[in-house]
């Protein structure tokens, strides 16, 4: 979930446009999953669509897994039989914990090579100074922080993610709130990650 982000609409023109097998738009590669068949003809998530063979793209929001697991398309493209269809919680449960993993490993290096503020006072006077990139707020961290509305202000993308233990874990802390990334290239890939998390619109 990312929030402050210009909205690019349905025909933004970046990278590859594909079509979800689910709502039938037309729309960015970037904002799509890759499914792809395993030797076993199993479908899983091709998440850095490098799987070689043919691949079906969907959105991952829960009403196009929904719609799309269940069309001819999907398996004609896939050459899958009916039994082997996934259940679409399962795909977006696969989906959640392969975004959730690139994200772990975005914000650890964004730690180790100083290009993360850690905390609200950090964090809000990074946004002062002109060198935030993007806010990354626990979904249980408390409101109106200090860094948030600092955020808000200066118009600093903010994700919400994960639990304030799960963001602590990534630098090796207990529990952490809020954290700011300075570096121009972590935050555009956290950005992009956060819009595949599997969320109703
Ligand atoms: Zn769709």
């Amino acid at each position: 979930m990312v929030s402050g982000m210009p909205d690019r609409g349905e025909s933004g023109a970046r990278g590859p446009v594909r079509t979800c097998i689910g709502c039938r738009k037309a729309g960015s590669q970037d904002d799509l999953v890759r499914l792809v068949a395993d030797s076993s003809r199993r479908v899983i998530v091709d998440f850095r669509r490098v799987g070689h063979g043919r691949g079906a793209y969907v959105h991952p929001r829960p009403a196009c897994l929904k719609k799309g697991l269940r069309t001819t398309v999907l398996k004609a493209v896939l050459r899958i039989p009916e039994a082997l269809v996934p259940d679409p919680e399962a795909i977006s449960a696969e989906i959640t914990g392969l975004v959730m993993r690139r994200m772990a490993g975005l914000i650890s290096s964004a730690y180790t090579t100083g290009n993360l503020q850690v905390g609200n006072e950090a964090g809000r006077d990074a946004v002062t100074n002109g060198l935030a990139k993007l806010l990354v707020m626990a979904l249980d961290a408390g409101p109106s922080s200090k860094a948030e509305k600092a955020a808000l202000r200066a118009r600093v993308p903010i994700l919400r993610v994960g639990t304030r233990s799960w963001l602590g874990e990534r630098m090796g802390r207990k529990e952490i709130g809020a954290a700011v990334v300075t570096d121009p290239g972590l935050a555009a890939a956290l950005e992009r990650a956060g819009r595949l998390l599997p969320v109703e619109e």
